[in-house]
C-alpha cells in the first residue's frame, strides 16, 4: 500500500543510519578534541621553548656584559687604563684599604688609607703657651711660624690651631683668614680629614655665628662641591660629618658610593663574584676578583647592560624581570602570566630571571582561531555526513520500497493470472474427459475464448507496461474522434463484463470537435484503465459516468465514479508504478498498481495530461486532457 513504505518507515533502517552517522561523528569529535588538546599542548610547549630561548638569550647578553667588566679587572688592577662604562667605578683594595680607584670619583669610599699623623712634638711648645700658660699671643706667633712649614700637613695643623686661637680671642676675621688659608691646602690632612673640608666647615660655623648668612651659604656651597665632586678620599663617617653642614644634594655618585660601600665587605670576604645592589630605582652591579695587586672590583649601574636587551626583548615579544637575592623585583616586570624562571644558581648572574610572553592574548587568539577553524570544519563534515546519511537513507528506503512494491506486484500479477488460468484448466479438463453435454459445448468454447483473450490482454498490458517503463513504447498516431474511442471502450467493457456494464453512463456529444491525434490502442488502454478503476473502487450499484467535452482548447475525456475517493496525501503517489492506494486495501480489490502509471504515461506521450478531482467518500473524477487535432 502507498502508506507502507513512507509512513511505516523502517525504523530499524533509520536507527542503523543514525548509528552509522553517529559513530563517525563521535569518532571525529573525539579525534578533534584530541587534536585540539595536542595542539594546545604543542602551543604551550612552543611558547615554553620560545621563553627558554629568550631566557637563554637574555642570560647570555647579561653574562656577556658582566664578563666584559670582569675582563677589565686584571689590567685595571695592574694599573693599565681601561675604558669603564659611564657611571662606573673601579676600586683596588690593598689589604682592606682602598689603594686606587678609577672612573667616577666618589664622595666617599669604604676604608680609605689613613695618612700618618703629624708628630705632636712639633706643636708641644706652642700648645703649652696656648693651654697651660694661656698666652694666646705667644701661641699665635708660634703657630704662624709653623704655618710656614714646607710640609703641607704641618702647615694645615698649624693653621687649624692658629684659627682656634683667633676664635678664642674672638678675632673672627682673622680666624676666617686662617681657615681660608687652610682651605687652600686642599687634601692635606688635618685631624685625619682633608684640610679644605675642615676649613670650610669651620668657616660656615663662624659665619653663621657672626650672622653672615650669605657668606655661610656661599661657604656651604663650596663645602658641598668639595664633598660631592669626589675630590677627597674620605670614608663614610667623615663624609657624613661634613655632609651634615653641607647638605649637598643626592647625586648619582652618592648612589654609586652607597653601592660600593654595600659591596665592600663582600669583596673582601669572597675571592671573586658578582653581586647586585639597589637604591630606589637605581640598580648597581659589581664584579670583583682577587688579583696579585689586591682585590679589584668594578661597580656600575645596570643601565649599560640593559640597553643591549631592549631589542631582543621586543623581537622575541617577551618581557623580563630581575629579582635580587631577597626576591625583590628590581628591574622589569613579567606579570603573573605563565612564565619561566631561571635562578641565580642556574644563570650565574646575581639575579633571578623571569621571562614571560609579552602578548599572551596573541597566542590565545591564534589557538582560538585554530579551534574555531577546526570546529567549523568539524561542523561542515558533520553536516556532510548527516546529509549524506540522510540521502543514502532516503535512497535505500526508496529502493526497499520499490523492491517491496515489486514483490507485491509479482504476487498480484500471479494472482491475476491464476483466475483465468484456473477457469481455462477446468474447461479444458472437462472437454478432454468428454464430460460436457454437447448442447453446452458452444458456451464452454466461448468461455475458453474469453478467458484466453483476458489472459492475452493481461500479458499485452504487462508487455506494454514494460515497454513504456523502459521508454521503448512507440505510438502509431492518427486523427480520431474521442467520442468513438470512448464508445469502443464502453462496448468492449460491456462485452467483457456484461453484468456490470449497466452501471456505465455516458455523455458523448455527437459533435466533431472532439478530434485528437494519437495511438488508438494506447489511448483506449488509458481510458480502459480509468474505467476499470472506477468500476473496481466504487460500490457495485454505483453509476460510473464517461463523458467527452471540449475544454480550453483541449478534448477532455472524464471518468467519474461515486466510489471511495482518494485522499489528498496519496493523489500524487498513486501515479507511481506498483503503488496501490488505501482504497485497494479498504475494498480488498486485487490489482497490480500499474494501471494509472500506464494511463499517465500514455497521455503524456500524447502531449496531454491527466487530472484528478476527488472527494474521499464521495467519488473521483479522472480526466484525460488531450490537445485538439489541428
Ligand atoms: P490498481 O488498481 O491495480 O491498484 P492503479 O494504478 O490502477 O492500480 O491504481 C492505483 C491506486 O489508485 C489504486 O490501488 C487505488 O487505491 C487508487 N485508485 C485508482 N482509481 C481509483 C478510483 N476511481 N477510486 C478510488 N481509488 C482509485
Amino acid at each position: 500500500m502507498i502508506s507502507r513504505p513512507l509512513r511505516a518507515a523502517p525504523l530499524r533502517l533509520l536507527a542503523l543510519f543514525v548509528v552509522l552517522a553517529i559513530v563517525p561523528l563521535c569518532a571525529l569529535g573525539w579525534l578533534g578534541h584530541r587534536v585540539l588538546q595536542q595542539d594546545r599542548a604543542l602551543d604551550e610547549q612552543r611558547q615554553r621553548e620560545q621563553l627558554e630561548n629568550a631566557a637563554a638569550l637574555i642570560t647570555r647578553e647579561l653574562d656577556r656584559g658582566l664578563a666584559a667588566l670582569e675582563d677589565k679587572l686584571p689590567s685595571a688592577a695592574a694599573g693599565q687604563v681601561v675604558a669603564l662604562p659611564p657611571n662606573a667605578v673601579f676600586i683596588l683594595f690593598r689589604g682592606d684599604r682602598v689603594a686606587r680607584h678609577e672612573g667616577v670619583p666618589l664622595p666617599y669610599y669604604p676604608r680609605v688609607a689613613v695618612s700618618s699623623p703629624v708628630s705632636a712634638l712639633l706643636f708641644s711648645s706652642a700648645e703649652a703657651s696656648e693651654f697651660r700658660r694661656n698666652d694666646l699671643t705667644a701661641a699665635i706667633a708660634a703657630y704662624r711660624e709653623l704655618a710656614t712649614s714646607s710640609t703641607g700637613s704641618v702647615r694645615a695643623e698649624a693653621l687649624m690651631r692658629l684659627a682656634r686661637c683667633f676664635r678664642k680671642e674672638r678675632r673672627t676675621a682673622d680666624a676666617l683668614v686662617a681657615y681660608d688659608a687652610l682651605a687652600a691646602l686642599g687634601a692635606a690632612t688635618v685631624g685625619g680629614s682633608p684640610a679644605e673640608l675642615v676649613a670650610r666647615r669651620e668657616r660656615v660655623v663662624l659665619m653663621r655665628a657672626a650672622g653672615d648668612e650669605v657668606g655661610a651659604a656661599r661657604e656651604r656651597a663650596l663645602l658641598s662641591d668639595a664633598l660631592s665632586d669626589g675630590r677627597f678620599e674620605v670614608d663614610r663617617a667623615t663624609y657624613d660629618f661634613f655632609q651634615e653642614i653641607a647638605t649637598s644634594p643626592e647625586s648619582p655618585a652618592n648612589d654609586l658610593a652607597g653601592a660600593v660601600d654595600a659591596f665592600s665587605q663582600t669583596w673582601l670576604d669572597q675571592r671573586s663574584g658578582r653581586d647586585t645592589w639597589t637604591r630606589g630605582s637605581r640598580i648597581f652591579v659589581s664584579v670583583w676578583r682577587t688579583t696579585p695587586q689586591g682585590t679589584a672590583a668594578i661597580t656600575a649601574t645596570i643601565d649599560g647592560l640593559m640597553t643591549g636587551l631592549r631589542e631582543p626583548l621586543s623581537n622575541l615579544r617577551v618581557t623580563a624581570q630581575l629579582d635580587d637575592r631577597t626576591g625583590r623585583t628590581i628591574w622589569g616586570s613579567a606579570g603573573d602570566r605563565a612564565r619561566i624562571t631561571k635562578t641565580a644558581r642556574e644563570t650565574g648572574l646575581p639575579w633571578t630571571l623571569h621571562v614571560a610572553a609579552a602578548d599572551v592574548s596573541a597566542s590565545a587568539r591564534i589557538v582560538d582561531a585554530r579551534r574555531n577553524l577546526f570546529l567549523g570544519g568539524f561542523l561542515l563534515i558533520a553536516l556532510v555526513i548527516a546529509a549524506a546519511g540522510y540521502f543514502v537513507f532516503l535512497a535505500v528506503n526508496r529502493e526497499l520500497g520499490v523492491a517491496r512494491l515489486q514483490s507485491d506486484f509479482v504476487a498480484a500479477v500471479s494472482h491475476e493470472f491464476r483466475t483465468p488460468l484456473t477457469a481455462m484448466c477446468h474447461l479444458t479438463e472437462m472437454l478432454e474427459h468428454g464430460d460436457a453435454t454437447p448442447s453446452r459445448l458452444p458456451d464452454y468454447y466461448r468461455a475458453l475464448g474469453k478467458e484466453s483473450r483476458r489472459l492475452h490482454t493481461m500479458v499485452e498490458n504487462l508487455l506494454d507496461f514494460g515497454r513504456m517503463d523502459s521508454g521503448r513504447r512507440t505510438y502509431d498516431r492518427c486523427p480520431m474522434n474521442a467520442v468513438e474511442l470512448v464508445e469502443r471502450v464502453v462496448d468492449e467493457y460491456a462485452d467483457r463484463s456484461p453484468g456490470s456494464a449497466n452501471r456505465i453512463e455516458t455523455s458523448l456529444p455527437a459533435e466533431e470537435g472532439a478530434i485528437v491525434t494519437g495511438d488508438r490502442e494506447a489511448l483506449m488502454l488509458a481510458v480502459r484503465n480509468l474505467l476499470d478503476n472506477a468500476m473496481k473502487y466504487s460500490p457495485e450499484d454505483a453509476p460510473v459516468r464517461l463523458s467527452v467535452s471540449r475544454r480550453d482548447g483541449t478534448v477532455a475525456v472524464s471518468v467519474q465514479d461515486r466510489g471511495a475517493g482518494i485522499s489528498r496525501d496519496e493523489r500524487h503517489a498513486i501515479f507511481s508504478k506498483f503503488t496501490r492506494g488505501r482504497a485497494a486495501s479498504a475494498l480488498n480489490v486485487k490489482g497490480t498498481g500499474i494501471g494509472l502509471t500506464m494511463a499517465d504515461q500514455i497521455v503524456k506521450a500524447h502531449r496531454g495530461w491527466l487530472e484528478l478531482e476527488s472527494e474521499p467518500g464521495q467519488g473521483s473524477t479522472f480526466t484525460i486532457r488531450l490537445p485538439v487535432a489541428s
